[in-house]
């Protein structure tokens, strides 16, 4: 049942030995590097004297910034004739980072991808279509091996070009797939406008869903449309790309691999570190990497640690689905909302179709929250009362919940623009 069962299902005080030991050596692999190399003096941080996990709140804390700061080479622990891969991140919030590795590096992580492909149920014999996007991107390759190292047949796809996914799927009987949340829901509108169901007319079993925020609702709206299960799949360039969470079958959780990574959550404005169960951000440290170990990453997503044991016998703590990142809060007339809040209320009402988009604007002194949502094809293709009543809905809903009054506009089927990559969700038209 399991991929490795003995490292899965350590026993947390063998679990935390291990950790230890491989902190010691990432600290003084991390101390050849010129960033670490530099930032350990000033702080007087003594690599060679760790020795309790407890202590690991007095590591420096990394940010997104000091990579940014420290391009492009400056993170090295090795020399560079030792790399084999550069990855980036996206780069949503500003300019993308870059990440190397080594080889050793890519087959550890290309381990935790089979590791987390494995636990939900994807075995040799599968026919994997990998829809992320390619190149730079970590979604892409990493699958890719992750699933090829389970003997599954992988299609690498890459992202958009919808029909040609529906075909690929159809013609070499795709059971598996690897999908941006608000991209599975387009497809889905796609299917219908092609005349095709895909809980019939393909043998999809599994989705891995993720690189955005998501709520419950999404996943569930996911799994209704395709009759499939759909596993969310937490990952970061930082931190490899995609492997480094995963849920397995209780869907409970991501667990979180604790032999490759420290996992720690703060408080993001004292940066104290907070009890399992309380939210605040997650903060995370390399245990493996040789090429560009990482630090107390300041992941900037916000999650908690869910307490206690999971069913399915692993022993790597779980966290919650990621609620947005701090830097996503929007404030609005003083009141503080994270754009994945509407969307859950959103795909809570019949009606709504598949994508939506949150526009602030500024009027004289006042915020005004334009909430712009696709509408269901038989509720659009109906009559003007329907569309009304799913409006007002729609706003009562949303400020029952979030306390602020929305303008709601409804609009077509897929008429909303659409990206390849991470949904735009907000568009911030309030400057000065
Ligand atoms: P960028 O940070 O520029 O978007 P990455 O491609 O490295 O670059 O994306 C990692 C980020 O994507 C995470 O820090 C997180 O904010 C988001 N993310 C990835 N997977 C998920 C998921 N399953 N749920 C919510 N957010 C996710
Ligand atoms: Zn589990």
């Amino acid at each position: 049942m399991y991929w490795e069962k003995d490292i899965e299902t350590l026993p947390r005080e063998k679990l935390e030995a291990v950790q230890l030991e491989r902190l010691k050596s990432t600290l003084q692999r991390a101390a050849k590097s010129a960033h670490y190399g530099s930032v350990f003096k000033e702080k007087g941080f003594d690599p060679a004297k760790f020795n309790a996990l407890h202590d690991v709140r007095h590591i420096p804390l990394t940010t997104k910034e000091d990579l940014r700061a420290s391009w492009p080479y400056g993170f090295l622990a090795v020399s560079k004739d030792e790399l084999v891969r550069m990855h980036s991140s996206t780069g949503t919030t500003g300019r993308a980072t870059v990440i190397f590795h080594t080889a050793n590096d890519v087959s550890e992580w290309t381990n935790l991808v089979a590791r987390c492909m494995y636990m939900a149920g994807v075995r040799k014999g599968d026919v994997f279509q990998n829809m992320m996007t390619y190149g730079l991107f970590t979604g892409g390759l990493g699958f890719h091996y992750g699933a090829e190292k389970i003997g599954a047949l992988v299609i690498p796809a890459g992202a958009g070009n919808s029909k040609r996914q529906i075909q690929l799927m159809r013609d070499f009987e795709t059971t598996v797939i690897h999908i941006i949340p608000s991209y599975a829901l387009h497809l889905y509108t796609v299917f219908e406008e092609v005349g095709l169901d895909p809980k019939k007319d393909t043998k999809l079993k599994i989705a891995f869903v993720g690189a955005e925020p998501h709520s419950e609702k999404t996943r569930k709206r996911i799994e209704e449309f395709y009759g499939i299960k759909a596993y969310n799949s937490y990952g970061l360039s930082e931190m490899n790309g995609p492997g480094v969470a995963f849920e397995c079958p209780c869907q409970t959780g991501l667990h979180i691999w604790e032999d490759n990574f420290i996992v720690e959550i703060i408080n993001p404005d004292t940066l104290e570190p907070l009890p399992d169960g309380e939210e605040g951000e997650l903060v995370m440290t390399t245990l493996l990497r040789e090429g560009m170990p990482i630090l107390r990453y300041r992941t900037k997503d916000l999650t908690r640690i869910v307490p206690g044991a999971c069913e399915c016998g692993r022993t790597h703590r779980r966290i919650d689905r990621i609620k947005g990142r701090t830097d996503d809060m929007l404030i609005i007339k003083g009141v503080n909302i994270f754009p994945i809040q509407v969307e859950k209320k959103l795909m809570e009402i019949p009606g709504v179709g598949t994508d939506y988009v949150i526009i602030l604007e500024r009027e004289g002194f006042n915020d005004v929250m334009i909430v712009k949502a696709e509408v269901q094809k038989e509720f659009f293709d109906g009559d003007l009362f329907h569309l009304e009543a799913l409006q007002k809905r729609i706003v009562e809903a949303l400020k029952s919940d979030i306390l602020i009054t929305p303008k709601v506009d409804l609009v077509a089927p897929g008429s909303l623009p659409k990206t390849e990559g991470k949904a735009v969700r907000v568009i911030d038209n309030r400057k000065e």
